[in-house]
């Protein structure tokens, strides 16, 4: 699960509260309209219409856009509340016997609507709630303080509270989310990098490569490298000496190529260098400065007891062609098995290979 979903649900959420809220105004406000005494016609009142309306002209925009942003649960909040101050007035002046019950009704309505739709959004539940109570206290003229101020502060109360402890467990999980994010992020980087040489594995040269054949439309060379004679370096220095020796010789190949250069440790002493936008001097250029540089790590080798010499590398280049990274990979390969041929410590590109019309050499291709 990314953040985005997590904000797509907090979007979704408060759109739900939105709609809630518009339709439960626009219900109990209908019901404000019916008659107070049987046999009376209904009584239209401008805020009540208003209510109605705005419920209904934001319920259809939430509606038919549903990706559509609104942030506007407070300000329709805080009108709301405006309107429905006006309609208790209103209301309350038509209402020619007064026993007090209408206004604790009307009150009750507005902490129903808010209580049920906005108990995740303190702000927008007090900006509702406000003008009503202070309609009504005044109405009240301090009839009833404590049945009042028992309606109103023990839901405000209760909700600032429980707004409180949701938002610690908004936060809790969004913290959460984002911790669990970035692990997953660091597992993935992880599963792309050989351990021991810090390069890219095959994995990650794949997630590169596509990442490259999308975005990047120049022309891109692949260079296949091996150490040469290694086994025989294992044999005469031990497993861990050869590992040494690899590491070293994977970071003289790293410093060789550019930043945007993919170099990949691609079997045991093998390598992959995906060279992005050169032409194939500058490949052969790049390839030639590995060469050296491994050559100038001097790590000594003595791979038979009469010769002593140091660790060298030979390589393979081939260009990518119509996106086939896999038939570059083929041709690098021949290029680097005739390199291996011709005494290793060798750099040899494929079209150089083709165009020196060593195909008429079949036998070193095969
Ligand atoms: P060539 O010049 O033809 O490439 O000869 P080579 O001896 O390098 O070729 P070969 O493929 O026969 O041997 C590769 C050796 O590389 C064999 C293996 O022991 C060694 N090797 C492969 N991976 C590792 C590794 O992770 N650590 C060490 N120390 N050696 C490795
Ligand atoms: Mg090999
Ligand atoms: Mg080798």
């Amino acid at each position: 699960m990314k953040l985005q979903t997590y904000e797509k649900l907090l979007h979704s959420k408060y759109r739900l509260s939105l709609m809630l809220f518009l339709f439960l105004n626009m219900a109990t406000s209908l019901f404000f309209m019916l008659p107070i005494n049987k046999g009376e016609n209904l009584s239209f009142s401008l805020p009540a219409t208003l209510i109605v309306l705005i419920s209904l002209f934001l319920l259809s925009v939430c509606i038919l856009k549903p990706k559509k942003k609104l942030p506007i649960l407070s300000l329709t909040a805080l009108i709301m509340g405006g309107l429905w101050s006006w309609l208790i007035l209103h209301k309350n002046a038509l209402v020619f016997y007064f026993d007090g019950s209408f206004l604790l009704v009307s009150l009750m309505a507005v902490f129903f609507i808010s209580a049920v739709s906005l108990n995740e959004h303190l702000l927008a539940f007090c900006l509702h709630i406000t003008p009503p109570s202070l309609t009504v206290m005044m109405l009240d003229r301090g009839q009833h303080p404590l049945t009042l101020l028992f309606t109103i502060m023990l839901p405000l109360l209760g909700f600032t509270l429980q707004s409180l402890m949701q938002r610690r467990s908004d936060h809790f999980i969004r913290r959460l989310l984002f911790q669990l994010y970035e692990e997953k992020q660091t597992w993935s980087d992880l599963s792309m990098i050989d351990p021991l040489t810090g390069l890219y594995n095959r994995r990650g040269l794949k997630n590169r490569l596509e990442n490259i054949l999308e975005n990047h439309a120049g022309s891109h060379f692949v260079m296949l490298l091996d150490i040469d004679n290694f086994k025989a370096y294992n044999d005469n220095y031990g497993h861990a000496m050869g590992d040494q020796a690899l590491a070293r010789v994977s970071a003289a190949i790293r410093d060789a190529v550019r930043s945007r250069d993919v170099v990949t440790r691609y079997g045991g002493e093998e390598f992959l260098v995906l060279m992005t936008n050169v032409n194939a001097s500058i490949a052969m250029k790049l390839a030639e400065r590995i060469r050296q540089h491994v050559l100038d790590l001097e790590i000594p080798h003595r791979f038979n007891h009469r010769v002593s010499t140091h660790v060298t590398i030979s390589a393979g280049i081939a260009p990518i062609i119509e996106e086939d990274f896999e038939q570059a990979v083929a041709n690098a390969d021949r290029a680097l098995y005739v390199a291996k041929n011709r005494g290793r410590n060798t750099i040899l590109s494929w079209d150089a290979l083709c165009e020196a019309n060593l195909l008429s050499a079949p036998s070193e291709l095969i």
